[in-house]
């Protein structure tokens, strides 16, 4: 039994069998739920044979199955009931999932109204139901509010994202390599919320599909025709011991937080000498070359400054190899002996003492035994751990690892047609990028298009991802690929050769791209992104 403890008298696990009702009670279970329908496997212990177990131990069983994006307000207001009465209870179903988002949905009571917040937002519209609502206003929620003006004017467009300022995060690799200046990375939301549209400057907390409406965190509901999810992904900076206390300070950093690649910067320019580490996690990353990008364009500088032979440097990768893609390994290879770097791979980053300046790694044995290797080092850049985010996770909306569950190509949720997603939250095996996002917003803007017109639905993604891999200030190796890692090059060879570095692909990231996005995505305008005919 794998038991997560949700709150002082609830916990929740998978599926149960009938011994384990007996450790139940010893842990002071009094109220056993069962959340999953008797046969869904054939090994599956039925709810009878728990119940058995249960009332010789005098526990309470109560029976509230359901099938994921089946969830109603009636199972909300039995576990509600079951709750108050300040009992312990244990609930189980297949994996646990299911029992969790029950849970999390009975600790407040369902309204009888919808009511929308008054912060931001237009008053008259409170009344009504917005025809498309979209999940996080980042690069996918305003380009895809944008896209769907674009083909429908007058839809009534509803942006849910707490955040004050807006980012243009490819731009962070940049200012820690000292290209850009960090504040031509950030605008306002306020600023970038098309004409129209409303912004609600709050949180989602959790998906109510079976109802067409989500709630907030302040408890107000918001009902909908068609949703776009789009919040991203959780950058887990916890997830390394000592990390978040030290981050900004004793030499260590990380280009994946506005207010920390300008350190990036400053550390490379103070060091002449000493270790230098960059490490990556397991995958899967926004934007997978990030980790590496950091360390060429730190050699580089070290280069050119002739500092580098007294600099040891070392990339500590949790992944086998330098890069998912072989095309472009070639060119990436040279450039790492090139800057003399220590490749170290299979070695995750598991503690920091950034006071001490030492880092520890994990790896396995032969046997699947831990190996920790501690190094010391003068800078530590790190690229934090990812994880989908905990309301994506927790909600029925998920696969089962946690990510958003959309068909590949269409971008259509898989178990609800209204409902659809973007970016980097999504469970499609694409590099999570945004030049990935550019290619799915017309998709996205097209298909929501196609349903609301009765219309089978004409638009497909093809896993398109770019990753401008800066290999040295002015040139770069520009990876573009699709689904299964096929090249997808946008230029012929003779205009950019994509598995060796160019000037050319340079120039795009450092002054065309930046301008695509402001001026192009985030406004309806789709250069460089036709989606595919199905
Ligand atoms: P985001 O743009 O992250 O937006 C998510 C939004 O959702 C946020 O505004 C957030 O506030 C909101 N949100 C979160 N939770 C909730 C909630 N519960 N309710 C409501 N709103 C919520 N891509 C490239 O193509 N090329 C590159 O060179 C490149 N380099 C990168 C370098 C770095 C260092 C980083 C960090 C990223 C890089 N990327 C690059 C990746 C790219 O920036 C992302 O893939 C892209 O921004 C993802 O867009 P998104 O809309 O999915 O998420």
């Amino acid at each position: 039994m794998n038991i997560t403890q949700l709150s002082d008298k609830v916990s929740v696990s998978g599926q149960i069998t009938a011994d384990d009702v007996a450790k139940l009670a010893e842990m002071g279970i009094e109220i056993l739920i069962c959340n999953r329908p008797d046969d869904e496997a054939a090994d599956q212990t039925s709810f009878d044979d728990i119940k058995n177990a249960a009332e010789k131990l005098n526990l309470e069983c109560a029976y509230l199955p359901f099938t994921m994006g089946n969830m109603n307000d009636a199972y909300i207001k039995e576990f509600t009931q079951l709750q108050n009465t300040d009992k312990a209870i244990h609930a189980y179903c297949r994996t646990g999932r299911r029992s969790a988002y029950l849970w999390e949905n009975a600790q407040k009571e369902p309204e009888a109204e919808s009511t929308l917040p008054s912060h931001g937002i237009d008053k008259n519209i409170a009344s009504k139901t917005f025809d498309v609502l979209i999940v996080g206003g980042g690069s996918g929620g305003i380009a895809v509010a944008s896209s769907l003006l674009k083909r429908q004017p007058k839809l009534l467009i509803g942006i849910v994202d707490p955040a004050k300022h807006h980012y243009y995060q490819p731009g962070w690799t940049m200012v820690g390599g000292g290209v850009f200046d960090v504040k031509s990375t950030q605008r306002s939301t306020q600023e970038l919320i098309p004409n129209g549209v409303s912004w609600v400057q709050q949180s989602v907390e959790t998906f109510i599909a079976t109802e067409n409406k989500v709630r907030l965190d302040n408890g107000n509901h918001i009902y909908y025709q068609h949703l776009v999810v789009s919040p991203g992904l959780k950058l887990d900076w916890d997830a390394v011991e000592g990390l978040s206390e030290t981050l900004g300070s004793n030499g260590v950093t990380s280009n994946y937080r506005y207010d920390l690649a300008p350190y990036t910067w400053q550390l490379v320019n103070e060091i002449k000498q000493g270790k230098a580490v960059f490490t990556q996690p397991p995958m899967p990353i926004k934007c997978a070359g990030a980790p590496q990008k950091a360390l060429y364009l730190s050699a580089d500088y070290w280069l050119k400054n002739n500092v580098i032979n007294n600099i040891d440097i070392h990339f500590y990768n949790s992944g086998g190899i330098l890069f998912g893609v072989k095309e472009y390994l070639p060119a990436l290879e040279s450039y790492m002996k090139k800057y003399k770097a220590n490749l170290n791979f299979n070695q995750t980053l598991k503690k920091v003492d950034g006071k001490k300046k030492k880092a520890w790694f994990v790896s396995k044995d032969s046997e699947d035994n831990d190996i920790t290797t501690e190094t010391d080092f003068d800078m530590l850049h790190v690229c934090p751990h990812q994880t989908p985010l905990d309301f994506i996770k927790r909600s029925d909306l998920s696969d089962d690892n946690g990510w958003f569950e959309v068909d590949h190509a269409t971008l259509q949720h898989v178990r609800h047609n209204n409902i659809w997603g973007l970016g980097d939250t999504l469970n499609t095996p694409n590099a999570k990028t945004l030049a990935a996002v550019r290619k799915q917003v017309p998709v996205v803007a097209q298909n929501i298009t196609d349903a609301m017109n009765k219309r089978e639905l004409t638009a497909g993604y093809d896993g398109y991802g770019s990753c401008p891999l800066t290999v040295e200030r002015g040139k770069i190796v520009l990876a573009e690929f699709g689904y299964g890692g096929k090249l997808l090059p946008t230029f012929p060879g003779w205009i950019n050769n994509g598995v060796k570095p160019t000037k050319l692909a340079w120039f795009l990231k450092a002054q065309i791209l930046p301008i695509i996005y402001w001026q192009g995505m985030l406004k309806g305008h789709e250069w460089l992104a036709t989606p595919l005919k199905r």
